[in-house]
C-alpha cells in the first residue's frame, strides 16, 4: 500500500519564517529522499533559477493522517554545491551542537501563541464591539467565559504526543485566547526540530476550527499580555552545580551580548519587553531568582537545590527555535568550557 510523506520546510518569509509543506506519496518500502520545490514562492530563490533542495533531517508518524503515513521535516539546500541555503538555521544549531555537545545543552522551550477569530480578526475571546474584562482570571483558567479554543489545544497536544515529540505540557495564558505548550527538555537541534513539527501540527489543526494562529509578539497593544518564547536551558555543569549556572547568567549579560542576542530573538521585541506584564525593558539586562521581571529568571528550586537551569524570558513567541538555541549554546558553552 502506497503511503504518504508531508514534506515539511522554513520558508523565507520576512520578517517571520513560516513552516511549509507539501505531500509525497510514496510505495510500501521506500522510504523518504531528496526532493525539491519552487523557491521563487517562497521568498528563496529567483525565478530563474528556482529549485531548492529538500534534505530529510527528522521524521516521525504524522498523527492526523494516522496509518504508515510520516511527517518528513527537511532543511533547505542550495542545489549547486548542497551547501545550507542562507535561510537555513539548522545547520548554525548543528555546528554548535557538534562543538559543545560534551557539554549536553538542553533547552525547553515555551511556545506561546494567540488564536484569532478570522471573522473579526481579533483574539477568540474578544467581543467584536469591546474588549473582555481585565486580565486575572484567564491564566491556567476553566470555563466557558474564560476559555476559548480548547477543543483544538486538547487535539493538538494529543497530535503532539502521537507524533513522539518531547511536549511537555500545555496551559491557558493570561490574554483571553492565548495559550501555551512545551517543547523540551531535549538538545540543542532537536528542540527546534521538534517545536517546528508542533508548529505544524497547531496551524494544520488550527484549519479544522476555523481559527487562525498567531505566534506575533504583542497582537493587542495595550494592557494585555504579548506572547513569548521562554528559553529554559542547561548543561551538565549547570545541572550539577550553581557556580554554573551564575556563570551562565554572567555570560549571557556580558558586554554586547544581550543586543546581540535580542537581534535573533524574534520580531517586534521593542513591543513586547517593555518592563512591564512579566518582561524586563529590552534595553536593560537582569538575573534574578524567582524574578519574571528580570531578563533571566533562576527558578526557587533551582536556587534551592543549588543547581538546575535558567529561563531566558526574552525571546519572542515569533523567534526561530534554532537561531534561540544556536545563541544560548555558543555563548554559555563557550564561557563553561
Ligand atoms: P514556567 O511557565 O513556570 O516558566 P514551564 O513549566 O512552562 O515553566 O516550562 C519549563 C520548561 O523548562 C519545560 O519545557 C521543561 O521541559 C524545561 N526544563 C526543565 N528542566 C530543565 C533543564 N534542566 N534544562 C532545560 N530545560 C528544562
Ligand atoms: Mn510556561
Ligand atoms: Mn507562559
Ligand atoms: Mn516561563
Amino acid at each position: 500500500m502506497a503511503y504518504q510523506a508531508e514534506y515539511l520546510w522554513i520558508d523565507g518569509s520576512e520578517p517571520t519564517r513560516e513552516i511549509r509543506g507539501k505531500t509525497k506519496i510514496l510505495a510500501d518500502g521506500d522510504t523518504p529522499g531528496i526532493w525539491g520545490y519552487d523557491g521563487s514562492s517562497t521568498n528563496q530563490a529567483t525565478g530563474d533559477n528556482s529549485d531548492v533542495v529538500l534534505s530529510p533531517v527528522f521524521q516521525c508518524p504524522d498523527p492526523i493522517r494516522g496509518g504508515n503515513n510520516i511527517l518528513v521535516l527537511c532543511e533547505t539546500l542550495l542545489t549547486g554545491d548542497m551547501s545550507p541555503h542562507p535561510t537555513n538555521t539548522r545547520a548554525a544549531a548543528a555546528a554548535a551542537l557538534a562543538q559543545y555537545g560534551d557539554q549536553e545543552p538542553i533547552f525547553g522551550l515555551e511556545q506561546e501563541y494567540t488564536l484569532i477569530n478570522p471573522a473579526t480578526g481579533w483574539p477568540a475571546g474578544f467581543p467584536p464591539n469591546g474588549f473582555p474584562a481585565p486580565q486575572g482570571p484567564y491564566y491556567c483558567g476553566v470555563g466557558s467565559l474564560k476559555i476559548h479554543g480548547r477543543d483544538l489545544i486538547e487535539r493538538h497536544t494529543q497530535a503532539c504526543i502521537d507524533a513522539g515529540l518531547a511536549i511537555s505540557g500545555t496551559n491557558a495564558e493570561v490574554m483571553p485566547g492565548q495559550w501555551e505548550f512545551q517543547i523540551g527538555p531535549v538538545d540543542t537541534v532537536t528542540v527546534g526540530d521538534h517545536m517546528w513539527v508542533a508548529r505544524y501540527l497547531l496551524y494544520r489543526l488550527a484549519e479544522d476550527y476555523e481559527v487562525e494562529v498567531s505566534i506575533e509578539a504583542k497582537p493587542m497593544k495595550g494592557d494585555w499580555n504579548g506572547a513569548g518564547m521562554h528559553t529554559n536551558f542547561s548543561t551538565k555543569a549547570m545541572r550539577e552545580n550553581y557556580d554554573a549556572i551564575i556563570a551562565a547568567c554572567e555570560a549571557m549579560g556580558a558586554e554586547g551580548v544581550p543586543e546581540r542576542h535580542l537581534a535573533g530573538y524574534g520580531i517586534g521585541i521593542e513591543d513586547r519587553l517593555t518592563g512591564a506584564h512579566e518582561t524586563q525593558r529590552f534595553d536593560q539586562f537582569s538575573y534574578g531568582v524567582s524574578d519574571r521581571g528580570a531578563s533571566i529568571r533562576i527558578p526557587w528550586q533551582v536556587a534551592k537545590e543549588g543547581k538546575g537551569y535558567i529561563e531566558d524570558r526574552r525571546p519572542n513567541a515569533n523567534a526561530d527555535p534554532y537561531i534561540l538555541s544556536t545563541l544560548l549554546t555558543n555563548t554559555i558553552c563557550s564561557a563553561l568550557a
